[in-house]
């Protein structure tokens, strides 16, 4: 047996891994529950305004720290490819296992690439928010090297929240970007430790999570 897997389906395997192998192994899923549509918006219109940016050949407002050490990367083909949730970025191990991911955006230092992700948040940034991210943007990364590609061993997190809303009535949002040193064997730990944890027996429920317990402790009580 094969599986695909994505940057969100492998956090889940850090979340629970019981969760994890019953999704995969038994296609039992955790039930929807009402996801906040707000980041998915502001995912799409900020596609649109990078885009704008390509075209011109320039930085956005929110890069400009990076101006002239930087480009955008314009391959738009390419970037509509790596950016699509069903095809993205994907390399398969020597099993037939596939991971894939699918990125924001992408910088470049001459043939090196840097991987860019947006972020929409509620409330200012705590110290230790892109620590969360961290995963993710180690999977992008191993993803690129593994496809032939030159990644700087860095990425940034450009993090968006309401400031305020000005005198017209328009929401204005501030943005922080984030640098953080990226490590592409913890993304290649995490795959193995996926595949391992599907290849064997299914794990016990995490301590975390009261479910599983009281599930067992509800079947129990209507016995
Ligand atoms: S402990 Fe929670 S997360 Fe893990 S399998 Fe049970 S319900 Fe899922």
């Amino acid at each position: 047996m094969t599986y695909k897997f994505s940057p969100s389906s492998l956090s889940l395997l850090k979340e629970c891994p019981r969760c994890f192998w019953l999704r995969f192994n038994k296609n039992i899923k955790r039930p929807d529950t009402i996801f906040p549509s707000l980041p998915s918006g502001m995912d799409k219109i900020l596609k649109e305004h990078f885009d704008r940016f390509i075209e011109k050949g320039e930085l956005p407002p929110e890069l400009q720290e990076l101006n002239g050490e930087v480009t955008l990367f314009d391959d738009k083909e390419l970037l509509q490819v790596w950016r699509n949730n069903f095809k993205g970025i994907q390399w398969t191990d020597d099993k037939g296992n596939v991971f894939m991911g699918a990125v924001d955006n992408i910088l470049k230092i001459e043939d090196k690439l840097i991987v860019l992700d947006y972020k929409t948040r509620g409330y200012a940034l705590k110290e230790d928010t892109h620590k969360y991210y961290q995963d993710q943007m180690d999977i992008y990364n191993f993803l690129l090297r593994n496809n032939g590609y030159q990644t700087e061993d860095y990425t940034y997190l450009l993090f968006y929240h309401p400031n305020k809303i000005d005198e017209n009535g328009s929401v204005d949002f501030h943005a922080d970007l984030i640098k953080i040193k990226i490590n592409v064997k913890n993304a290649e730990n995490i795959f193995k430790r996926a595949v391992d944890v599907l290849e064997g027996e299914m794990p016990e429920p995490s301590d975390e999570c009261g479910f599983c317990k009281w599930i067992y402790e509800c079947n129990c009580e209507m016995k």
